[in-house]
């Protein structure tokens, strides 16, 4: 079997803080080791399972994607660090058995959602596909979802992992912290959160044969809801591109996937 993983860094154990996500911060480096930590658990737990392929996307901060910390990583994976990518879950093709996410995120405008955005915090109130709202894990699971492959698995808080749930209710998922504001939460202890992944990795493994993936019928339009007018502005006039309103920009494609990468590449 093969999987792919993506990361990020909010919902990771311990981490209730902008400063644990920015890099240059001393608290961020610690950041980076809790996130290395919860991805080696995944990754030696897969290989206890005889899992043949594990790819892991360092996912935070598109711009500067390099969290993981690499001379602490553990064998059995392929780790893609660094960015640009080429696209947006890279390395995922449709003979894959699943997707998984780790250290996700509740969509913008979750209440008692611990960092909650969708893609930036700075200047986006939130995003649709075909108009159903979506956050960071929506948009992988439909993405995935466009190549015949099913979110199996979420670590984050509680949050992140029932917006999974209302999304794939098959999926398997492990809660890192119980989210109270957006910058505090009650943390797990480290071994607890160990075992919530194990766990639910094992029963991710066992039925993911049987969880669908998340698709919809084409034309699939995917809408950004820009915070201000000027955060559309690079759109105007741009191919593939419509503007709703000042600050309402629409992308369409074939599916989930086409719709986002046209996004991305405009
Ligand atoms: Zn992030």
């Amino acid at each position: 079997m093969r999987f792919h993983i993506s990361t990020d860094l909010e919902g990771v154990e311990g981490v209730v803080l902008p400063v644990q996500t920015e890099s240059g911060n001393p608290m961020y480096e610690r950041a980076r080791r809790l996130l290395t930590r919860e991805v080696n658990i995944v990754v030696q737990t897969l290989n206890e399972l005889g899992i043949e392929e594990i790819i892991v996307l360092d996912g935070h901060g598109a711009n500067q994607a390099y969290n993981l910390v690499y001379e602490e990583l553990v064998d059995g994976a392929k780790y893609i660090m660094g960015s640009p990518w080429p696209d947006y879950l890279t390395m995922l093709t449709s003979d894959f058995d699943g997707l998984m996410l780790i250290g996700a995120h509740a969509m913008a405008g979750t209440k008692g959602s611990v960092l909650d955005h969708t893609m930036s915090s700075i200047s986006w109130r939130g995003a649709y596909i075909n108009d159903i709202p979506v956050g960071e894990i929506g948009m992988c699971a439909f993405y995935a979802g466009s190549l015949g492959v099913p979110l199996v698995f979420v670590s984050g808080d509680d949050k992140a992992c029932l917006e999974a749930k209302n999304l794939v209710s098959d999926v398997e998922v492990a809660i890192t912290k119980y989210g109270l504001t957006r910058t505090s939460a009650v943390m797990l202890p480290q071994t607890t959160v160990e075992n919530n992944i194990k766990s639910a990795l094992k029963r991710a493994v066992e039925k993911c044969k049987i969880i669908k993936p998340l698709t919809i019928d084409g034309p699939v339009s995917f809408k950004i809801e820009f915070l201000l007018a000027e955060h559309a502005q690079r759109y105007w006039n741009k191919e593939g591109a419509k503007l709703l309103d000042a600050r309402t920009v629409v992308f369409t494609g074939k599916d989930a996937r086409d719709a986002i990468e046209r996004w991305l590449s405009t």
